[in-house]
This record gives structure tokens, sequence and C-alpha cells, in this order.
């Protein structure tokens, strides 16, 4: 491992990533040869959670090309030294911002979404000129060793390789010095990140979970919010970092708007296992064995149906639930989905302020003063208002966590910002030198510094 992290830092200081050409060649090379493989992607996920090939094209291969794509296009304009103003005091002279790579970076994935969640920010790394080790997650194996074929046959190590394994192997690489880790998963397994990049002081983007509110006020359209939250909800069967965790709706259409949400579980997914090729599995056995725990049967209002063979759990809606519920204190991360109903704003948004800052929180309503205010009272990562989930398509927006949901963020320019250094140069010339900075320290001096310097 340390021969691997080595050779990566003797390729980087050999200034090679530093050639936008060679950035924008690898980034090609890779889009092809995801393009090559990509029916061995998609057997693969399939094989490891039962992902179609619908969600597999849609959340992961699409997401990659168009980060590549946008990547290559942005590339020079992005790595181009910044012009800015210089102070009075500082002149004759001109002030610039270079973005340079960090060096040799290390990516962690997580299983949710196996392929994008390791690419895309090993693609921003690429193109910010930095060297790349990256670990996937080791839950779906098949994906994994697919990622790692493709990678590891076509680069050269030194400068983009992927390592497989799981916690031993993500340990060991936590011990060496990299210049930045970029990890997505638990909070948990977060804190253990960070604490080992502190050692060696690096800098890290913690891409985390948590409990995602979303809010339905009485004055929504009503079917629309259903189907919307029922496609985001129930998309990869709920394993989805930013998908609804749990439903806040106002009291006076709670009845009304429950039915809308059985309406569309049934017109789509109809509770049934006959959906099999469109409908994930649970990742594996402990994931399942700790969703079943959490179908309280007392509470259920459609779904409920398990299957511990083919971990197979379906759309679940449960509802009457109060804030402290079992359901209310982990992320859920899987296809059941808790109903609170609520009569004062206020009391509702105390809650949510109680608990730990959500990745994401979605508001359904048409009151621009009630958007407002949550938007305003609420501190989450991002997210969307009258929809669900899609932000995370928009790469105009920065994607990333606050508190314990994570920090740092990604996506478009904002990978790329994250994965540079901006080094900042004053650049004076020498056909001046004003004395007022140098002995003596004469009151005049002071005087007209003091005018200066505001
Ligand atoms: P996880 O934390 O269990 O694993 C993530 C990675 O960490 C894996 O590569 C794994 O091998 C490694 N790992 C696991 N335990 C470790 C340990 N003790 N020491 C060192 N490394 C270890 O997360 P997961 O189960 O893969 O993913 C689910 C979590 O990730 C959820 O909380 C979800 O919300 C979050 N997530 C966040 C985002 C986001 O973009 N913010 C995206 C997807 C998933």
């Amino acid at each position: 491992m340390i021969d691997i992290i080595t050779k990566q830092r003797d390729f980087f200081n050999s200034n090679k990533t530093k050639d936008i050409n060679f950035r924008i060649s690898q980034l090609k090379k890779l889009k092809n040869l995801i393009i090559d493989n990509e029916k061995s992607l998609y057997q693969a996920i399939y094989s490891d959670f039962g992902k179609s090939e619908f969600d597999t094209y849609v959340a992961e291969l699409s997401m990659v090309y168009h980060e590549i794509n946008n990547c290559i296009k942005n590339l020079k304009k992005w790595s181009k030294r910044i012009k800015v103003p210089t102070n009075l005091t500082n002149l004759p002279g001109k002030s610039y911002v270079i973005p340079e790579p960090l060096g040799s970076v290390l990516v962690i994935g997580a299983w949710n979404y196996p392929f994008q969640l390791s690419l895309i920010p090993a693609i921003s790394a690429i193109s910010a000129g930095n060297t790349v080790i990256l670990k996937p997650s080791e839950l779906p194996l098949k994906t994994s060793q697919v990622i790692a074929k493709i990678i590891n046959n076509n680069f050269s190590e030194d400068f983009f390789t992927v390592i497989e394994g799981g916690v031993d192997t993500t340990t060991e690489l936590l011990k060496h010095k990299f210049d930045k880790i970029f990890f997505t998963g638990s909070t948990n397994v977060g804190r253990i990140v960070y604490q080992a990049a502190a050692k060696h002081l690096t800098p890290v983007v913690l891409e985390l979970g948590g409990k995602s509110p979303t809010f339905v006020f009485a004055d929504c359209n009503i079917n629309m919010t259903a189907k919307r939250i029922v496609w985001a909800k129930f998309f990869n069967a709920g394993q989805t970092c930013i998908a609804p965790d749990y439903i806040l709706v106002e009291k006076s259409i709670e009845t009304e708007f429950l039915s809308a949400l059985k309406l569309e579980i049934e017109k789509y997914y109809k509770n049934k296992e006959d959906i099999s090729d469109n409908y994930p599995r649970i990742i594996n056995s402990r994931n399942f064995e700790r969703l079943a725990k959490l179908i309280d049967h007392d509470k259920v209002f459609c779904g409920g149906n398990i299957n511990k063979d083919n971990r197979f759990i379906s759309p679940t809606i449960l509802n009457n639930i109060e804030f402290d519920h079992k359901i209310m204190e982990d992320e859920i991360f899987g296809p059941i989905l808790p109903v609170i109903s609520f009569s004062d704003i206020n009391t509702v948004i105390k809650e949510v302020k109680n608990r730990e800052k959500p990745l994401s929180c979605y508001i359904y309503s048409k009151n621009k003063k009630t958007i407002n205010k949550i938007l305003h009272e609420i501190s989450f990562g991002g997210g969307a208002v009258n929809d669900s989930l899609i932000h995370i398509t928009n790469d105009n927006l920065p994607f990333g966590g606050i508190g314990s949901s994570g920090m740092g963020n990604y996506h478009g320019l904002f990978g790329f910002k994250s994965f540079s250094h901006y080094k900042s140069i004053l650049h004076k010339s020498f056909w001046i030198e004003p004395s007022l900075k140098y002995f003596p320290y004469t009151k005049n001096k002071i005087n007209i510094l003091k005018r200066l310097l505001k």
C-alpha cells in the first residue's frame, strides 16, 4: 500500500497532472471505458442488489457521464489564474489567485450508489490535477470488482488506482498521509475518518447522512406532492442519503394526504414482489434485519410486507407517529416512511432543530412566507421546494451536508474547488519603493499610514 502511495506522490511531483491536456485526455479515456463497460456495470449492480437498468442509468451512469462532460468542457476555464484588484498600499503591483492541485488524494465510497459515489469525487479530483486512490464500498462486491477492473487495467497505478476492501483496508489506508480525503458514508465512520485525517492535518470532505425532514403544508398540491414523495422515497428502495426520511404533514390534510400516498404506492409498486425488476432489494441481511425491526405493525398504514429470503421490504407508510417513536432515532435508509402530523409550525420547527442538522429538507407549499420561514430557520445541507431528491442533478448547486450530515461539498465547479488550493499571489515590480514602511518611524509617516490603512 505504501508503495502505491509513494508512487502517486512521485508521479504528482513530476508535474504531469498539472498539464490541463493530460487531465482532459484522462477524463475522455475514463468516459470511453465506462461506455465500453456499461453492460458489466448494469449486471454487477443488478446482481448486488437488484437495481434495474433504469435506476442504474438515471442515478449512476448518467450522473457520471454528465460530470465528466462538464469537467472536460470547463476545466480550462476553472484552472485559469483569477485576477483580483490590488489594494492601494500595494500599488504598483497586481494580484491573482492560482488554482492548484492538492496532491495525492484518497476517495472512499459508500454502497448505495456504488458507482457514482466513487467515480464523481474521483472525476473532480482528476479534473483539479490530483492523483487518486479510490476505495469503493465492499458491500456491492461485484460492482467494486468491475470498478477495479475498469480502472486498474487501464490507468497507471501511480496516477489513478482502485484498492478494494472493507474496514481493514480502509483502516490501513487511513494511517497514511494524503493531501485530501473525500469520504462518503455514515456519520459514525465519518468521525473515524476525521480523527485519522487529523493526525496528518489532512483536509477532508465528509458526505454523511441524517434524517431529512419533509414538510407538507395544507396549501400544497396534495396529489402531486404525494406522487413526488413516493418516487423520491422509494427510489433505490429508500437507500438514498437524501431520501425524505420522515414526513411532517399539517393535521388538516393528514387523511387526504395519506390516501394520496397510498394511491401512488399502489399505482407504481402494488405492494407485491412482482415488482422485482424495478425495485431494488436491501443491500444485506444486517440492514434487512435492522429495517424489519423498525416496522411497528401497530402503525402500518400501508405496506409492511417483507421477505427475508430475497431481502425484500415493500414500500411502507407508518402513521400516527410521534417524535419520540423509535423510528425517529436514526436515519432510516430504507423503504419505510413515518408520517407525523402537526398543527403548529413553530413547535414542529423546534422539534426539527432539536435534532442534528439534516443533509436535506423538503418543503411542499405554495405559500412564500411559509417556505421562507423554513428556509430561514432550519439549517440543512441542501434541498428542494415542492420536490425531493432531484436537486442533486443540478451541478450548479453545491452538494454536501452541514454539522453531523457532513462538511465540504462537490459536483461541477464545487468539486473542482474541493480538490484545489487557491494560491494567492501579490506580484510587484522593481520600479519604485516608497520609504513609508521603513525606518525611521516618524510621526509624519504614522499619520499618513493611519489615513491609508483603514
Ligand atoms: P459506511 O460508513 O458503513 O461505509 C462507508 C465506507 O467506509 C465504506 O467504503 C466502508 O468500507 C468504510 N468503512 C466502514 N466502516 C469503517 C470503519 N470502521 N473504519 C474505516 N472505514 C470503514 O456507510 P455505508 O453503509 O456504505 O453508507 C450508508 C451511509 O452513508 C448512510 O448514512 C448514508 O446517509 C450515507 N451516505 C451519504 C451520502 C452523501 O452524499 N452525503 C451518500 C450516500 C450515502
